[in-house]
């Protein structure tokens, strides 16, 4: 291959790149269309208990677990989708099979805290620092109506306490700091963005901290 060829395949390749990304940008907007925003009261309202198992449920946690991934969340709530029925679906994480929970309750919470920014696909934009309990036992239902129980930590507990806030019409903007809040709402009101200052590198605090998180 003459040098040519060579930077013609390299800007091929970079070509090939930029159109995944678009894709994959265009697809993340289209999801995102079908989630319920930030202004909008169905997100201050209690979901109610889901009480049929069967297609219809199927399909509903289908359509939601395609919205969560094309919008690149770890999490979604039906509330998100204006349904407020207490029915969730979760992947934290890559390497995990997408799980939906039905008619989740919170069992258990440890009393070790942790600190970590939050997004929400509800709030475009902006990301607060949340701090919860670091491990959680949840109980609920599967699709097919079987009790489940879920011992999680870290990002999966923290995303799973973020939808089921959701549920309770809890938003990360009640759970985070005043300041945070206050910076938060205004960015919202004028369509900005917002994310809360990052701490000084040396601070060992930082250590604690876990990725970011859209749900
Ligand atoms: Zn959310």
């Amino acid at each position: 291959m003459s040098e040519e060829q060579a930077i013609d395949a390299d800007e091929n390749e970079n070509r090939e790149r930029e159109e995944l990304q678009q894709k994959l940008i265009e697809r993340r907007e289209a999801a995102l269309a079908h989630v319920v925003k930030f202004g909008d009261p169905v997100l201050k309202s209690r979901a109610s208990p889901v009480t049929e198992f069967g297609p219809e449920l199927r399909e509903e946690v289908e359509r939601m677990v395609h919205i969560m991934q094309d919008g690149m969340g770890v999490g979604l709530a039906a509330t998100q989708l204006g349904v407020l029925r207490r029915l969730l679906v979760f992947q934290a994480g890559s390497d995990n099979e997408p799980s939906a929970l039905i008619n989740p309750e919170i069992e258990w919470m440890s009393d070790e805290l942790a600190i970590a920014e939050e997004g929400c696909l509800s709030l475009p934009r902006v990301t607060m620092d949340v701090e919860r309990p670091l491990h959680a036992r949840f109980t609920g239902r599967d699709v097919d109506g079987e009790p489940v129980t879920i011992e999680a930590s870290g990002l999966e507990a923290r995303v799973l306490q973020h939808e089921i806030d959701h549920l309770d019409g809890v938003l990360i903007l009640d759970r985070t700091e005043r300041k945070q809040r206050k910076a938060a709402l205004r960015a919202l009101r004028a369509e900005e963005s917002y994310h809360p200052p990052v701490e000084d590198e040396d601070d060992h605090g930082e250590e604690l901290r876990e990725p970011r998180t859209d749900a």
